[in-house]
């Protein structure tokens, strides 16, 4: 190859800086509502033409106006393979510029970060994607099983928007598809100098958001008044704000925990893992809700005047359950909310698990162990929710992993919607290598 040749071919690693730069640089704020909510047409189009400089085909599919996803699909050499798909969303939450150290929007590059509302959450993820499809059409590389890109919107806010609105309105374009990779995991957590684990998800809570609705009788706030919604409601809301359910260890929380004590070299009870999960730094907010079912009230509203006892009152509870614990969670919350006060869904998405194992999970590991010899793969359960959660609903097997190694005293877990959110470049391109030879060889 000339060098003049050479030179027109930006090596990925270089270019996924500035394609993640662009892409943090396009507000996409999801505040969850359609009004205000912006950008995510705007980086669905920037993607388009990304892709399309080198010669990739995408549809942009609208939800909402403004709400734009994007797929595309790079054809594999062996039609007799099923699909991948590779799964990224383009929206963020809201960022407040008087919070940060650099403004959220303005792509800023210090102390080796990259610093942006987005930069792990989750366009260092869909720049990497971008960085490795761009040189494989620069160089005519070509993957054996089709590979499906979904860019989505909304994600942030439940995905109806964007994943879930591709599941039940475009399913056709996941024809094939049987595995996939997304958001959150494929990241390092150091144990020592020489050794990182790698947690890949292969599970996820479910998200069982309920409001409580409390009714009493209305009256005068002067008066002795025994039936009032504000009280019941209050009483309710204590109970399961200060409620600890029991542990349960799933399948693939005692995977981690296994490796995690044999890399470390502690003793960790499968009965009582809270002792052992709390020596973990950062990531013990994250694994320590993954033991058992939770429940947080994050909203109250009642009354409309001060001296007026009103006739209802609602809060809303944040509840995630484990795999299968959905009903479950609903029998231990009405048992602690008692009888008197209603319960309504507002989101009840199910819990994820598959198992980890196979030939996707081998490409995974192996794609680390070669860009990090010190890479020990584990599998764990994410306490949150992603767009896996739509995918799966098409029959396929989620996994996340936007690989990325990080440094030892980064505490990833409090970046994620997070004030000064930011990525380190060496880990991003880091991202583009293993990215890059699991793609080539899943
Ligand atoms: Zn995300």
């Amino acid at each position: 190859m000339t060098s003049d040749a050479a030179s027109a071919r930006p090596d990925p690693t270089d270019e996924v800086v500035d394609l993640c730069r662009d892409l943090l640089r396009i507000d996409t704020t999801n505040t969850g509502d359609n009004d205000t909510s912006v950008g995510e047409r705007r980086a669905a189009e920037y993607v388009a033409e990304k892709l399309a400089e080198v010669g990739v085909d995408a549809e942009i599919h609208e939800s909402a106006p403004g709400r734009a996803n994007l797929v595309a699909r790079i054809p594999g050499t062996d039609p007799g393979r099923d699909a991948l798909l590779v799964h990224g969303h383009l929206d963020v939450v809201p960022a407040d510029p008087d919070e940060w150290s650099v403004h959220p929007f303005s792509g800023e590059i210090r102390d080796g970060y990259l610093w942006g509302r987005g930069a792990i959450d989750m366009k260092d993820f869909d720049a990497m994607v971008l960085a490795v499809v761009r040189s494989w059409q620069r160089t005519g590389v070509r993957p054996t099983r089709d590979i499906v890109l979904a860019f989505t919107a909304d994600e942030e806010a439940g995905s109806d928007y964007g994943a879930h609105f591709l599941a039940q309105h475009h399913r056709g374009l996941f024809d094939g598809c049987t595995e996939a990779i997304g958001e959150v995991g494929g990241f390092s957590y150091s144990v020592d100098e020489s050794q990182r684990l790698y947690l890949i998800e292969t599970a996820e809570k479910g998200i069982d958001w309920l409001r409580l609705h409390a009714k009493g009788r209305p009256g005068h706030g002067s008066m002795v008044h025994d039936d009032n919604a504000v009280t019941a409601l209050a009483e309710a809301v204590a109970r399961i704000g200060r409620h600890r359910f029991p542990v349960v260890v799933t399948d693939t929380v005692r995977a981690f925990l296994a490796e995690v004590s044999d890399v470390l070299g502690i003793e960790i009870d499968p009965e009582d893992p809270e002792t052992a999960i709390a020596k973990l730094g950062p990531i013990a907010n994250i694994i320590g809700a993954t033991i058992r079912n939770t429940a947080n009230p994050t909203r109250l509203a009642a009354g409309y005047k001060d001296n007026v006892i009103p006739g209802r009152a609602t809060a809303t509870i944040d509840c995630r359950s484990l795999p299968g614990q959905s009903e479950l969670l609903e029998r231990q919350l009405r048992e602690l909310i008692g009888p008197d006060i209603a319960i309504e869904y507002i989101q009840r998405q199910p819990a994820l698990e598959t198992t980890f194992d196979g030939d996707l999970v081998e490409a995974m590991s192996a794609a680390l162990r070669a860009e990090d010899p010190g890479a020990r793969p584990v599998p764990y359960m994410l306490s949150g929710g992603t767009d896996a959660k739509a995918f799966s609903q098409l029959g396929i097997r989620c996994f996340g992993f936007a690989p990325l190694r990080l440094p030892a005293d980064l505490n990833f877990s409090g970046l994620f919607h997070g004030i000064d959110e930011r990525v380190p470049v060496d880990g991003l391109q880091f991202g583009v290598r293993v990215l890059d030879r699991f793609l080539r060889s899943c």
